[in-house]
């Protein structure tokens, strides 16, 4: 055997599994195929503070290249809803380093350049297969990122809704003063279906570009093509210069499935858990359980459901609730996403607080108040066939 665990990814999510783990005795070996952790980093560079703060991790500013007041949600019309929420601009590959570091120093014997090619269990032993021979464990921990190969070789579902991936394209982009706003702009409306397209100011001339786009296929290129055009327009730029560019699946309303088989944990993106806060969160929780697994001499997939449960308990109603708010809005036409932000424009919505299930009930209380018929108009769009 040469080790307890072996974590296939050091994404967010397998950092901190790996991490936990260790931190409670147990024997962990993290793979990655990349040349060291981050590098090259992952296009995901905005971390929101109130959802990171769930991982009970404090930000360090040896990561941070600019702090944002929050997010401008703009609608098809330019009517926008402020939302003010303390967030982060990240320098990913500093913020992947300094994780991975922590990660070293509880004990993990990360190993870079290596590529799991399959994942076979035999008399309750697995053998990694990787470019550099097999390794043994007696639990797996997959953390692949999105569309994971190795699940999917082990006849595993860990998303329920692939179809729902957002798959994006992201800029680095370059214009005299982009980098100075204060705020992330976000975009909604039938320029980008099911989603969103963004603008994140990173200090300076710099910035990114995105967009995100459900149920159109996996090349947005022509989405993100228009996206610039309109956005040299908004801004009034002649010039954009292009520092990079990348593409990738986000996913965002696709939910969780089967994410624990027998001696199996799925985290991060390739079990739906996004975002770089909410995924490192499932991670913290899926090496946890997985440290009491080898610890009680028990990985059989019953033991392992509590970290089903522990992140259904944190999480599944606002995967549920996020995912009927992004379907519905995929459904809308630009008018009645107009009218629907009109509501929330210049007011004070600070008193969307809470739970996701108490802030849900937060807004329908204020839509109620303000023009009852507008909860009809996003009921009809939610039931739309489309
Ligand atoms: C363009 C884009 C922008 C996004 N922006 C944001 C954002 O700003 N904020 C946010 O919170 N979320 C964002 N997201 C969502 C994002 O998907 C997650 O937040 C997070 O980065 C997801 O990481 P992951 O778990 O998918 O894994 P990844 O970060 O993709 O990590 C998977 C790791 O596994 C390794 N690996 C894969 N296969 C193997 C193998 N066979 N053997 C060994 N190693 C392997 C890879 O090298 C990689 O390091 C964005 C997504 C996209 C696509």
């Amino acid at each position: 055997m040469d080790a307890d665990i072996v974590v296939i990814g050091g994404s967010p999510a397998g950092l901190m599994a790996a991490r936990n783990a260790a931190l409670k005795g147990t024997n962990v070996i993290l793979i990655d195929r990349k040349e060291s952790i981050g590098n090259p980093p992952h296009p995901a560079n905005t971390l929101f503070k109130g959802m990171f703060d769930r991982t009970g991790e404090t930000v360090d500013q040896c990561y941070v290249i600019k702090k944002l007041k929050g997010a401008r949600i703009v609608a098809p019309s330019g009517g926008e809803v402020f939302i003010e929420s303390p967030a982060y601009f990240l320098n990913r590959k500093k913020f992947d380093k300094y994780y991975a570091k922590q990660v070293l120093k509880a004990g993990v014997d990360v190993r870079t350049g290596i590529e799991a090619f399959n994942v076979i269990r035999n008399e309750e032993i697995f053998s990694i297969s990787t470019n550099e021979g097999t390794l043994r464990s007696k639990l797996v921990i997959i953390s692949d990122g999105i569309n994971s190969r190795i699940a999917g070789l082990m006849g595993m579902k860990p998303i329920k809704y692939p179809g729902d991936i957002a798959w994006s394209m992201e800029a680095e982009v370059e214009a005299s003063g982009l980098g100075e706003a204060d705020m992330f702009e976000y975009y909604v409306g039938s320029h980008a279906p099911g989603w969103k397209t963004t603008y994140s100011p990173c200090g300076g001339d710099r910035a990114t570009l995105g967009v995100y786009v459900r149920r159109h296929g996996k090349d947005v290129s022509s989405f993100f093509d228009a996206w610039v055009e309109r956005f040299k327009k908004i801004k009034g730029l002649n010039e954009l210069s292009f520092i990079s560019k990348s593409v990738g699946g986000d996913p965002i309303a696709a939910i969780p499935n089967e994410i624990i088989g027998e001696g199996v944990m799925i985290t991060g993106g390739s079990a739906a858990q996004s975002g770089i806060g909410y995924g490192m969160h499932a991670g913290q929780i899926c090496g946890d359980v997985a440290a009491d697994a080898i610890a009680k001499g028990n990985v059989s997939a019953a033991f392992l459901s509590e970290y089903r449960k522990r992140w259904n308990h944190e999480y599944r109603n606002e995967y549920y609730l996020g995912r009927i708010a992004l379907e519905t809005l995929r459904k809308m036409t630009d008018k009645e996403i107009d009218s629907m932000m009109k509501l929330f424009e210049d007011e004070d919505l600070s008193f969307i607080q809470g739970d996701p299930v108490i802030k849900a009930i937060h807004i329908a209380k204020f839509i109620i108040k303000k023009k009852p018929s507008s909860l009809l108009l996003a009921y009809r769009a939610a039931l739309r066939r489309k």
